[in-house]
């Protein structure tokens, strides 16, 4: 109970340009990303920011946000209390299904608001940073894979010391001599990672990943169809390298499922994944089993990486870092007032009130091709 009430919800939908085309999950961005942002308002002059990034996942997932936030949930947060977060997510849960993205934007909203009128940052209403900072991963992901090298090469210079390959859509054998080529160009020192997106088959997917690890990979994420757990099950106790589980592990029912199954070591926690909240019961569930969590995302610009730095700074079993440089080294322009905390390749976690930083509404208005209140 606050005696706050909401007295507006915006939704934003913008198209926010790249710099180069990249595989994001099972398809290619080209030139621009499409994402939902959310602004509500509240009678206490506080305004909380929330992003829904819609490019992965579920088909035709822009139009399908955007009503989610506008038709489904806009009625009954209207006049709502904004620290009642677990009652609008119940309430939201029971409006639509799926919307996960949808979900976290106005989860992420509802904290910035809280946070901002308790002067705190949002991970103090989450336990507290239990770390201050998080080791960035960089993904590398251009179809063009030299250009991907030279940026590797740049960051390497600027601190970074985790690279994630997207394996999978090209052949086997240029996915080995992409590996290869990393790792005679990289220094030694580098933490190597692999992400399939789902990208083999079933039946030969054991003998190809015995190739890989001979790359020595720190884990390989999703490797076969979402739904497989058997199969993710049998890789994991096949291959030595650490199996991580992204598009199975959606949900704490998911991760139940996997837990149950053994079928990932690993488990990738992503904000939108249905909030904050949730991917904390992702993480208990999975703590609670022994597997550490990593912290993915699914192309959000730098508002969405500050819920996702927040909820890993205060959770412990998030343990092997982040994906969040889409802000910095992806988008051509981010949205934030303030660019997103990158210093010798860790995230900082932010130590101002709410989200931490808030959106520049003349940017967000340059790329917003749709709005709605
Ligand atoms: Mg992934």
């Amino acid at each position: 109970m606050s005696g706050i009430t909401i007295t507006g919800v915006t939704v934003y939908k913008a198209r926010l340009p790249v710099v180069s085309e990249r595989r994001q999950g099972s398809g290619i961005t080209k030139d621009a990303i499409t994402n939902i942002f959310v602004k509500l308002d509240t009678d206490a002059g506080i305004a909380g920011w929330g992003e829904a990034a819609t490019s992965a996942v579920f088909p035709g997932g822009t139009e399908a946000h955007m009503a989610a936030l506008h038709v489904y949930f806009r009625p009954f947060v209207l006049g709502a209390d904004p620290f009642r977060i677990e009652a609008l997510m119940e309430r939201a849960e029971r409006a639509v299904v799926h919307a996960a993205e949808a979900k976290a934007a106005l989860e992420m909203a509802l904290f910035d608001i809280v946070g901002k009128a308790l002067g705190t940052p949002v991970c103090n209403l989450l336990g507290g940073p239990y770390r201050d900072e998080i080791p960035l991963s960089y993904s590398i992901a251009n179809p063009d894979f030299d250009a991907d090298m030279e940026m590797a090469k740049r960051l390497y210079g600027e601190g970074l010391r985790i690279f994630k390959v997207k394996t999978g859509a090209a052949s086997h054998a240029e996915d080995l001599r992409r590996l290869e080529t990393l790792r005679a160009e990289l220094s030694p020192d580098v933490d190597l990672r692999v992400d399939y997106n789902q990208g083999l088959d079933v039946f030969d997917a054991i003998p190809k990943l015995r190739d890989v690890e001979a790359f020595r990979p720190t884990f390989i994420e999703q490797p076969v169809d979402l739904n497989r757990l058997d199969a993710m099950a049998e890789i994991t106790r096949a291959i030595d390298t650490p199996i991580m589980a992204d598009e199975s592990a959606f949900s704490p029912a998911n991760a139940l499922d996997i837990v149950r199954q053994r079928a990932a070591d690993i488990i990738a926690i992503k904000v939108m994944k249905g909030g904050m909240m949730n991917v904390r019961r992702i993480s208990a569930i999975a703590q609670a089993a022994g597997i550490p969590c990593y912290g993915g995302d699914m192309a959000e610009s730098g508002l969405g990486h500050l819920a996702g730095t927040h909820v890993i700074a205060a959770t412990p079993n998030i343990s092997l870092g982040c994906e969040f440089y889409q802000a910095t080294y992806y988008l051509k322009e981010d949205i934030l007032a303030q660019p997103f905390p990158v210093v010798n390749g860790k995230v900082q976690v932010p130590t101002t009130p709410g989200l931490g930083i808030d959106v520049d509404e003349d940017t967000l208005a340059k790329y917003t091709v749709e709005r709605l209140n």
